[in-house]
């Protein structure tokens, strides 16, 4: 099936063809037909599945033939983070480029005033989170009884951050005849009651279960102790060839920790977690996406939906405390059919969940410790570099690296904090 047996007019179709989609995904294919039907949709899909552009094709479609009024959106998409809701307006601005549909991002950090402005003048889709959409009704600034579509994104985590009052809210305040576009990358029994609420006989579609990590991941847990996490993400850090990579923490200090040990180590990073300031998660975000850092420190609830082109590597400096946000993590990389590699680096303590991480992803995961992790390591293909290193050695030509660094002078390293000369490529 091609995008243009899909029902788009023209114009979606000319913006598709210049950001380079060639077929539409499979969650595409099946919610596309069905919303510009006017069913309602309750959609399992995980991020990376090219779940926004089911929605945002065939709402642009829908509101194409109609006209804006001030304060008195004709859509609203829900979104819990505002990174999160920043993608979907991305999206939109690419999808809406030969149209001229309006659109406002209302989350938190940006000023009132201009968002306030943009909704006097009349939208036609709105982009919020829940809590700054409520804030905007309180004042006035927003009436949602107009809106005919209605999206939510993330469901689950919505429910997870405690947003779901804010949704039910917001529901009241909606009317009743809409069409209802409904996603979470998880369908509990929790969730499809919230669902239900929401829903009309909704047209069900389930893509790639969230229990299940991509085939194009390597996942090597790193077995350590307290003292050496640091040193040891270093040395993963320094193997391989990194084009992007993420690491998570579970605690925000531990982002900081990370952060200034690695800086320290000449390692060029951006931070992105929960309590910093609108400006700089957006800022952080930027300097990644357009690649002018390459390694972002993140918690999950900011990097939460976060799409990275050829992200290369994920590292878990800790295991996540909740199984599906390892799926969600390492899920970051191995996206579009390129190659991951994820490395999650855990301690004694961390038994437990990692059992149930291999519980939901049916799967036993490969552990190892850092020494093993190197000494298994084919760096064949970083000769040349070790080579450039050790000019006027060329007798070390063909040897392999363990050749020239026995295993255990590798662990004094460590214990030095200090990493191989040979190993520390940029
Ligand atoms: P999403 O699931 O919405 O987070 O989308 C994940 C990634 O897939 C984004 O980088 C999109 O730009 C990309 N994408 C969406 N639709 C397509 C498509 N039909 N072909 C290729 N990439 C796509």
């Amino acid at each position: 099936m091609k995008f243009k047996d899909l029902g788009l007019c023209y114009e979606i179709l000319s913006s598709i063809k210049d950001i380079g989609y060639n077929e539409p995904t499979e969650i595409q294919k099946k919610a596309i037909p069905n919303v510009l039907m006017g069913r309602d949709i309750l959609g399992c899909a995980q991020t990376g599945t090219g779940k926004t552009g089911s929605f945002i094709m065939p709402l642009i479609e829908i509101l194409n033939s109609g006209k804006s009024k001030s304060r008195m959106p004709r859509s609203l998409i829900i979104a819990p983070t505002r990174e999160l809701a920043m993608q979907v307006s991305e999206e939109f601005i690419k999808i809406n480029k030969y149209l001229k549909l309006k659109m406002a991002l209302l989350i938190g950090g940006i000023s009132f005033g201009e968002q306030d402005f943009k909704l006097s003048k009349g939208v036609d889709v709105l982009v919020a989170t829940p809590g700054r959409l409520l804030d905007h009704i309180e004042r006035g600034t927003v009436l949602i009884k107009d809106v005919k579509l209605l999206v939510i994104d993330e469901a689950d985590r919505m429910l997870d951050m405690g947003f779901i009052p804010d949704v039910i809210k917001i529901n009241k305040l909606l009317p009743k005849i809409r069409q209802t576009l409904f996603f979470s990358a998880t369908l509990s029994n929790e969730i499809r009651d919230i669902g239900k609420n929401l829903l009309i006989n909704p047209k069900e579609i389930l893509i790639n279960p969230y229990s299940s990590t991509s085939a194009n991941i390597d996942s090597i847990f790193i077995k350590t102790n307290s003292k050496n996490k640091m040193n040891d993400l270093k040395t993963l850090l320094s193997i391989g060839t990194i084009k992007s990579a993420m690491i998570f923490c579970n605690k925000k200090a531990d982002i900081n920790n990370v952060s200034n040990f690695l800086k320290k180590n000449n390692f060029k990073t951006a931070s992105l977690h929960g309590d910093m300031e609108q400006n700089l998660r957006i800022k952080s975000l930027e300097n990644f996406k357009n690649k002018s850092v390459q390694i972002l420190i993140a918690s999950d609830v900011a990097a939460r939906g976060i799409d990275i082109d050829g992200l290369s590597h994920v590292f878990n400096y800790d295991v996540p405390n909740n199984p599906e946000d390892y799926v969600h993590r390492i899920g970051r990389t191995g996206r579009a059919g390129n190659k991951g590699k994820a490395y999650t680096i855990f301690v004694e303590n961390d038994h437990k969940t990692i059992t149930s991480i291999e519980k939901l992803i049916k799967k036993k995961v490969k552990k190892m410790s850092i020494n093993e992790l190197v000494s298994s390591l084919d760096l064949s293909n970083q000769k040349s570099l070790r080579i450039k290193k050790i000019k006027g050695k060329e007798k070390h030509k063909n040897k392999s690296k363990l050749d020239l660094l026995p295993i255990e002078n590798y662990s004094n390293f460590r214990e030095s904090g200090k990493i191989p000369d040979f190993l520390n490529i940029k």
